[in-house]
């Protein structure tokens, strides 16, 4: 007999009796299945708070960002010749112009993530998010969460703090038992650009650009939103027998990011 998702529930808000907690906690000795279930819960439950603060990045995080860009489109002109074109009409579009972007969130420890599409004023590097999907739980446990930590982020920016702590409470109520695989497309005009697959398992991010002219040299940058962890870079290569060009990010450590493209990718 398992314990009841209520229950577990209960057993994570505390709300529990001493014998009662005791009880459980010799079950989930002997049940895999009740201490993941209530290892997912404690786990978005405080992941919550962090989804939402990445999502509303402030001018800190911002910074860190644009410094972080800059940096790998200026290690791009100097260690990689091919590039360098690219890279240095990426460096004009920016301040300039207004780009594709996906901000994504990866945790290969708890092989959890959370994808959103944006687009981002490179004079202001704010992100317009729409979210995609959430790699987190069942598909509509996913789709249930993840419009609840959204609207929650919207509640708590306007300062209706105890409507944001409802719906992030509700959020972290549903049932989460599976794990973080993402996906995401980029359209313009009706156009499919861009699929993007996110795998927390293999620490991957696999970008397939369908607007990509022969002969670019398009590129995407993986850039932290956090300190200390490095920008990447991926190169697309065109697949001759199929209508795209494939980039891949492997081993990317766990963090949050956002991932934009260069010029030649996203434009018509
Ligand atoms: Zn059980």
């Amino acid at each position: 007999m398992h314990i009841a998702t209520q229950d577990l529930l209960a057993y994570v808000r505390g709300d529990l009796s001493e014998s009662v907690r005791l009880q459980y906690e010799a079950h989930f000795v002997n049940c895999k299945k009740c201490l993941e279930q209530v290892q997912n819960a404690i786990y978005l439950r405080e992941y919550s708070d962090t989804i939402w603060s990445s999502w509303t990045a402030g001018e800190h995080r911002r910074a860190i960002r644009q410094q972080k860009l800059a940096d790998v489109l200026a290690s791009v002109l100097s260690a990689t010749p091919a590039l360098r074109n690219e890279a240095q009409a990426w460096i004009d579009q920016v301040g300039r112009g207004t780009g594709n972007a996906w901000r994504l969130l990866l945790d290969r420890t708890a092989q959890i993530t959370a994808l959103a599409q944006g687009s981002v004023s490179h004079g202001q590097f704010e992100f317009r998010l729409q979210p995609v999907v959430a790699g987190i739980g069942s598909p509509e446990g996913e789709a249930e969460a993840w419009k609840r930590i959204v609207r929650g982020s919207e509640l708590l920016a306007n300062g209706r703090f105890e409507d944001a702590e409802s719906e992030l409470k509700q959020a972290s109520a549903l049932d989460i038992r599976s794990t973080g695989s993402a996906e995401g497309t980029l359209d313009h005009c009706g156009r499919r650009l861009v699929d993007l697959s996110v795998d927390a398992h293999r620490g991957s991010v696999l970008i397939k650009s369908r607007s990509l002219q022969e002969g670019a040299c398009g590129f995407a940058v993986l850039i932290p939103e956090q300190e200390g962890l490095d920008g990447m870079v991926a190169v697309f290569d065109a697949i001759t027998e199929e209508a795209y060009a494939l980039a891949e990010f492997r081993d990317v450590p766990s963090g949050r990011y956002s991932v934009e493209f260069s010029p030649s990718v996203t434009v018509d």
